[in-house]
């Protein structure tokens, strides 16, 4: 297929999983082989069953080295929203790269930079209007932490058990992982009061106790819904009375959406489902697609706390609004707009809902919450978990584990899926619990 010249829009993207060879296929064993001596041995699991090697990708489905095709319940870890290699993204990446591949970040800008900043400030909510771009999603929310410090003179942090943040050394100190802190602990300040994530009991009494004890937090950062951790939503008007609590005592509040902004969870921002507007919003992943870039956004007020630069940034980077990153997430944003994307996670989301809702009912499930198209199904324990993704994966679907215990699968399909094509992979999903 030419993708160059595909003009039609994702929605008619409807194929489904195909398989051709044993999963995982002849030409993806070869390949273990080279990752196996090159790359670090921490990053890839390997073993007779997993993983594949990705070749490319379409709206909803990811094809192998082994020409097998699958249907992606992960959107490759919440990125891919509006569909994988999105004809209007890649275009507007390869247009930038032919033009001006990069410039430089903090000296001299972009008017594709001016674009997509206004353009950010336009669609996140209240006066969420002033950012700093950044790559990942643990450089934007290092990006909050240095924010938070600079405006309140305060350095410590409030965050929730099982939180996930990033991996870099500032974002573990406020990661609620215990196994991801371990082996770096000795250069961690370990200052975070940290807060259990609300799981239905009312535990409201337990954060106000804990966030008035103590006068040097400078901010709680909070994921609206906690993803890694397994999709827990928490119950409704908590974010609206940690808002209220955060302002009255002068504790700034930080939404981390990298994972659930972009339409995801059925509002363009996670926290515009109960209109709760934070200080600092972090976005990434989504943002553009797939190419990486990452946003911080504040109020005025917060973000003004910064000192003019003169001449030298305090916080920058080498690749700080990169011209095709910016590119990307216009050309993404207009997607998400075009093809009204949160409208269409609501809808399609009841409908994953029930059906999840049906397997726990039937007990094969432990548990099922989500919002959106962003769903976790718990099963009973982790072992259990791992082989229904290692064979949803020889059955031609791509699930991801996740959970703090590895118990829960995750469901987190581009947001342009079809239905016939999210109604197959759940079909496979129930034929294997
Ligand atoms: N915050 C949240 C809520 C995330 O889900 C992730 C990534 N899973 C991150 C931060 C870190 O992003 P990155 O991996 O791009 O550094």
């Amino acid at each position: 297929m030419d993708r160059q010249n595909v003009k039609r829009p994702a929605f008619t993207q409807d194929d489904l999983e195909e398989l051709r060879t044993a999963i995982p296929g002849p030409r993806t064993r070869e390949l273990t082989a080279g990752l196996q001596s090159f790359e670090s041995r921490n990053v890839t699991f390997v073993d007779e069953r997993f993983p594949v090697f990705w070749e490319s990708s379409f709206g909803a489905t990811v094809t192998d080295v082994d020409g097998n095709r699958y249907i992606d319940l992960t959107s490759a870890f919440g990125v891919a929203n509006t569909g994988h290699s999105n004809p209007a993204v890649a275009a507007a990446i390869r247009d930038q790269a032919v033009r001006l591949m990069h410039a430089m970040g903090d000296v001299h800008p972009t008017q594709v930079k001016v674009d997509l900043l206004e353009k950010l400030a336009q669609i996140t909510p209240g006066d969420l209007s002033k950012t700093f771009l950044t790559s990942t999603g643990s450089e934007a929310v290092e990006a909050a932490i240095k924010t938070a410090m600079i405006a309140t003179g305060k350095s410590a942090f409030a965050s929730y058990r099982g939180a996930y943040h990033g991996l870099s050394i500032g974002t573990l100190e406020i990661s609620g992982i215990e196994k991801f802190r371990e082996p770096f602990a000795a250069l961690l300040p370990k200052q975070t009061l940290f807060l259990d994530y609300p799981r239905g009991e009312d535990t409201f009494e337990d954060v106000r106790r804990a966030l008035s004890s103590r006068n040097d937090i400078a901010a709680l950062i909070i994921e609206p819904v906690q993803g890694r951790s397994g999709c827990i939503i928490p119950p409704k008007g908590y974010l609206s009375r940690l808002r209220r609590l955060c302002t009255s005592l002068g504790v700034l509040l930080i939404f981390d959406e990298i994972y659930t902004g972009f339409g995801r969870t059925g509002t363009l921002f996670a926290c515009e489902d109960e209109g709760v507007v934070p200080d600092i919003l972090c976005l990434g992943k989504a943002l553009a697609n797939g190419f990486p870039i990452s946003a911080t956004i504040a109020r005025p007020e917060v973000m003004d706390a910064w000192p003019i630069s003169a001449g030298e940034a305090l916080h920058t980077s080498t690749y700080l609004g990169n011209p095709m990153g910016c590119a990307a997430a216009l050309a993404n944003i207009a997607e998400i707009e075009r093809l009204q994307l949160p409208q269409r996670a609501r809808e399609l989301g009841a409908k994953l809902g029930a059906r999840l809702q049906a397997l726990r009912a039937n007990r094969k499930a432990v548990d099922a919450r989500g919002r959106g198209l962003m769903w976790g199904l718990e099963l009973s324990d982790a072992a259990t978990a791992q082989r229904v993704v290692v064979d949803a994966l020889r059955s031609g679907v791509i699930l991801l584990q996740a959970g703090l215990s590895g118990n829960v699968i995750s469901i987190t399909p581009p947001l342009i899926i079809s239905e016939r094509q999210l109604f197959r992979a759940l079909d496979i999903l129930e034929s294997l619990l």
